[in-house]
């Protein structure tokens, strides 16, 4: 699989886009004019330096205004062409990309316009130049590649081919299964981009919001089958263009362009079996089980505090590690990890982030697969010296650093605790208050970021991905999305903080970039769990009385009902299936919390209409910087 990418979707200037398109392991890049109007040297000295990076120029954009003009602009139409293969000459390259005419002037008419394209191919030729034509989703007469292939066909010039772009063809919900019967080789080039559904202007829509494929809602994967099938076997280029990811990091952008590729070649081998498609081989999307361990990283201080805390939520201090620092805490399915080691993974984590949590196990069928499948879409493995007794557990960087361990139970690695950890008795065993296990994992990032943790999990993991909502805090909105899979046993709810101000930007300042905010508990029944946590001396975070007058005012509750959730500060949702409770914590530390829920028949949500009166209540227990502890 060769792949490109157009240097306009990063940021950066010139050299540093080049240098995080090769090192993301892409071949080669689309170059656009505003390149090098920009930069000091001329096309050549940028054909140099983009061949220095190890790259190609695959394709040279845009040539627009074109075909069907009426003269005088017909001839400089050409005129103007035959200045562009000069640059392209310079360049080295031998591919243009002519967009179709949006000029009010243009006249319109397929065989006018073929006419044209095998005059200009006929140019082309002589100097060893290739013409791909592509048909914009605003083009003034031609705005579906089915006319578009038209033309190209009646062209009738091996100089001139066809390029497809899968925005231009989704975007205005044209069958991508119509692209079958093109012949593969007259389609000289591909252009692969996806976008959120927002009912907007074409070409504005195009221009800011474009993402890359799995990021968005378009069927890029339906669109890149069909390119298969009529046997494409050319580059498979990005064209981004994206405000957002204009001002993001150039590589890490580089990077999530370069592994939605790989994993849409891996769903479209999948999709079509009967096709050669030329991507490695990698075990299909990860099923996941549930959530084995979170693993805090803490100094003793904290540790004691944190242990403290997790007695009155009902746990037990179940065992210590053989040869480490490291405490496990149960319930239910639930194991807690502190970890005071002075060095190893956890301890750096402390170093940077404080206490927090840095290490996330999931339950996989096969957890060798699991690794093998995020090495083949560009995840940084982890690996660390294994002391005396210890597994050696399978394990990748994730969110803000940190890890994810993957535990199966095809192996020794289901008995990590057994193994791993000694029991112990705990002094003074807490009533269980009826946690089961993890219901979710609330992770904070910048908003630049949810992309690309999107990207990474719902690539490497069969999940799926709900539409993004807005989270209202008194400072600001903070972005949620969450990722879960079919059988709800792995749920994730990523949050994009845009300002400091806000409850998760806080967070994420103050905790230099520490990913896991909160974690989620399950109990089978909330007010049985919040009598145990009050006899073991929990207190719950204290919502206003307002909230239970506007639930009132919502769903009117049944006054009882009202009364108990009120007095027990439970949070109240309802959705088309059934009921949602929910109880926090305080915060710990900048932002940190636990939250207890129970989802009665089936209820698939977050709480979302919840969180403002949750973060509200939360921050009013913020100590302003500087002040001191009382
Ligand atoms: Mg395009
Ligand atoms: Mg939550």
């Amino acid at each position: 699989m060769k792949t490109a990418i157009a240097t306009v979707s990063i940021s950066g200037d010139l050299t540093e886009k080049l240098a995080a398109i090769a090192a993301a392991g892409f071949d080669g890049v689309e170059i656009f004019e505003n390149d090098f109007l920009a930069f000091d040297g001329g096309p050549g000295e940028v054909g140099r330096m983009v061949r220095d990076h190890g790259l190609e120029i695959s394709l040279f954009q845009p040539f627009r205004d074109f075909e069907g003009m009426p003269e005088p602009q017909r001839t400089r139409a050409f005129d103007r062409a035959e200045r562009k293969f000069d640059v392209m000459q310079e360049l080295g390259t031998d591919l243009v990309l002519i967009c179709s005419n949006v000029s009010p002037i243009s006249l319109g008419g397929i065989d006018r316009a073929a006419d044209d394209f095998r005059e200009l191919g006929e140019r082309a030729a002589k100097r060893g130049i290739r013409i791909g034509y592509e048909a914009l989703a605003w083009g003034r007469h031609i705005n579906d590649h089915r006319d578009a292939w038209e033309i190209v066909r009646r062209a009738d010039h091996p100089s001139v081919g066809l390029i497809l772009d899968s925005f231009h063809t989704l975007a205005r919900k044209i069958d991508p299964d119509t692209i079958r019967s093109i012949p593969g080789d007259r389609i000289f080039f591909i252009q692969l981009a996806d976008a959120p559904k927002i009912d907007m202007d074409l070409l504005y829509w195009s221009r800011h919001f474009r993402n890359m494929p799995g990021e968005g809602d378009l069927d890029v994967s339906g669109f890149m089958s069909a390119v298969a099938a009529t046997g494409y076997d050319g580059i498979l280029s990005l064209e981004i263009f994206n405000d957002q990811f204009r001002g993001g990091s150039p590589k890490s952008i580089a990077v999530d362009g370069h592994r939605s590729l790989v994993y849409l070649m891996d769903q479209v081998r999948r999709s079509e079996p009967d096709i050669s498609i030329p991507v490695p081989e990698m075990p299909d999307r990860i099923p996941v089980h549930g959530v084995e361990f979170a693993e805090f990283a803490a100094d003793e201080e904290e540790a004691a505090q944190l242990g403290a805390m997790l007695h009155t939520l009902g746990f037990r201090r179940a065992g210590k590690h053989v040869s480490k620092d490291v405490g496990l805490w149960r319930q239910g399915e639930i194991n807690i990890v502190i970890n005071t080691e002075r060095e190893g993974f956890a301890h750096s984590s402390y170093v940077v982030h404080g206490a927090n949590v840095c290490d996330i196990g999931l339950k996989v069928e096969d957890a060798g697969a699991t690794v093998e499948r995020a090495r083949a879409l560009g995840a940084d493995l982890f690996e660390q010296p294994v002391g005396p007794g210890e597994l050696k557990i399978p394990a990748i960087r994730g969110v803000g650093g940190g890890l994810v361990h993957f535990i199966d139970a095809k192996s020794d690695l289901a008995r990590v605790w057994e193994i791993e950890f000694e029991p112990v008795a705990d002094a003074e065993t807490p009533a269980d208050a009826g946690l089961t296990q993890i219901d979710h994992i609330a992770q904070t990032m910048n908003y630049e970021e949810m992309l690309t943790w999107l990207l990474f999990y719902t690539s490497i993991f069969e999940t799926g991905k709900s539409p993004m909502v807005d989270v209202v805090d008194p400072a600001g909105l903070v972005r949620s999305q969450v990722i879960e899979n079919e059988s709800g046993l792995l749920r994730i709810t990523l949050n994009g903080a845009e300002n400091r101000r806000t409850l998760a930007g806080h967070f994420l300042a103050e905790s230099f970039g520490s990913s896991v905010q909160h974690l989620a508990f399950a109990t089978a029944d909330i007010f049985a769990t919040a009598a145990a946590l009050a006899a073991n001396g929990f207190s719950s975070l204290v919502i206003s009385p307002n909230y239970y007058d506007d639930l009132d005012a919502r769903f009117g509750l049944d006054e009882d009902f009202l009364n108990r959730l009120r007095d027990n500060n439970i949070l109240y949702d309802r959705d088309d299936n059934g009921e949602y409770f929910q109880l926090y914590s305080p915060n710990y530390g900048e932002g940190f919390f636990f939250e207890i829920v129970e989802r009665r028949n089936g209820y698939r949500g977050y709480g979302a209409s919840n969180a403002q009166f949750r973060i509200a209540a939360q921050k009013r227990h913020l100590r302003p910087k500087g002040m001191p502890k009382t």
